[in-house]
Order: structure tokens, then C-alpha cells, then sequence
């Protein structure tokens, strides 16, 4: 049995659902009071792949920022792969993606010097008041050179699952 151990960063404005998000894919939970946590939390999960393959997941997430801030080195280090998060109702929390991206871009690739695989998450798409469009999301998905985008609902387990396995496909196929 071959097992890797995959580093993956979830990022993104405060409030989007980043620990939501990492609640509900590791322990099927959705907390609607989950309170931000502080600083940096991480959580494993065990994905079985194929017969002979498993992945052990670390999920990074960061926290109690509402907008953008410089990530330090250190925090990218021996990353695989990276989730960048947006609430479809928040434009702002869009918006900051593009500089997510960089920040990750800027500091961070795989040793072969290629940019870490990384998905766009648009979550929240229950709500009904949503103001990012799916023309503009998939758009700036391409644009920006994310390897896919998904829309999610943590709130409904849309797409939760589904995202981390797309994700975790890119990584391995690199
Ligand atoms: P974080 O700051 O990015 O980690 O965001 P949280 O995980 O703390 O979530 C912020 C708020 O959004 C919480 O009140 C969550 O219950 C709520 N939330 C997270 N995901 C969803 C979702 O898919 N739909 C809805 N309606 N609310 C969500």
C-alpha cells in the first residue's frame, strides 16, 4: 500500500466558511456557530484512493482575518495543494482571491518549479442573495490559472467531497 501524505492549504477572507468547510469534510459536520478559530489549525483525514493507494490529508486552515493578509514562507512550505475560498455573496471576499493567488504564486511551487495546484471555491451557493456570477467566476478561474472551480454549499454538503477529490486528482497526476 503506497500512502502519500499531501499538505493542503485552505485559504480566503474571514466568514467565507474555511473552517466549515474543513469541519464538514473531516468529521461530516456542519456547526452553524462554529466559531473562528485563531491562528493557524490543522486537521488529518485518511482518503482511500485505490486499492494500493491511500492519502493522508492535512488540511490547513487559516483564520481570524476578514480580508487578505501576507502569508508568511513558512506557512506555504511543503504544500500540495491549496483550496482558495470565496463566499458568493461577499464581492469583496471575491476579489480577494486574485491577491490569494499571488501571495501563494509569489511564495510558494512544487519542487519541480511548477505553481501549486490549486482550486477556487465558491461557497455558500444556497444563499439566495448571491452577486458573483458563474460567467465571471468561471472566468476568472481560467484567468488566473486555478486548475478548476466548484461551487459548494458546506451549509447543504454540495460538493464538499467531490472538491477535495478533484483536487487531490491534479496533485497526484503532477
Ligand atoms: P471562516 O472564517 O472562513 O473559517 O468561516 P466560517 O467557517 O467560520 O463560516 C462563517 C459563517 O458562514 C458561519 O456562520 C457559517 O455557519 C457560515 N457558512 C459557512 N458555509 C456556509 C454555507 O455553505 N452556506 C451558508 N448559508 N452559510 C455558511
Amino acid at each position: 500500500m503506497t500512502e502519500y501524505l499531501l499538505k493542503v492549504l485552505v485559504v480566503g477572507d474571514g466568514n467565507v466558511g474555511k473552517s466549515s468547510f474543513v469541519h464538514r469534510y473531516v468529521n461530516g459536520q456542519f456547526n452553524k456557530d462554529y466559531k473562528m478559530t485563531m491562528g493557524v489549525d490543522f486537521s488529518m483525514k485518511l482518503l482511500p484512493w485505490t486499492d494500493t493507494e491511500k492519502v493522508r490529508l492535512q488540511l490547513w486552515d487559516i483564520a481570524g482575518q476578514e480580508r487578505f493578509i501576507s502569508m508568511t514562507r513558512i506557512y506555504y512550505k511543503g504544500t500540495s495543494g491549496c483550496v482558495i475560498m470565496f463566499d458568493v455573496t461577499n464581492p469583496d471576499s471575491f476579489q480577494s482571491c486574485r491577491v490569494w493567488k499571488q501571495d501563494l504564486d509569489s511564495k510558494a511551487m512544487l519542487p519541480d518549479g511548477n505553481p501549486i495546484p490549486c482550486i477556487l471555491l465558491a461557497n455558500k451557493c444556497d444563499l439566495p442573495s448571491r452577486v458573483v456570477s458563474t460567467e465571471f467566476i468561471s472566468r476568472f478561474s481560467k484567468e488566473n490559472g486555478f486548475v478548476a472551480w466548484m461551487e459548494t454549499s458546506v451549509k447543504d454538503n454540495k460538493n464538499i467531497s467531490e472538491a477535495i477529490r478533484r483536487l487531490v486528482e491534479e496533485i497526484l497526476s503532477m
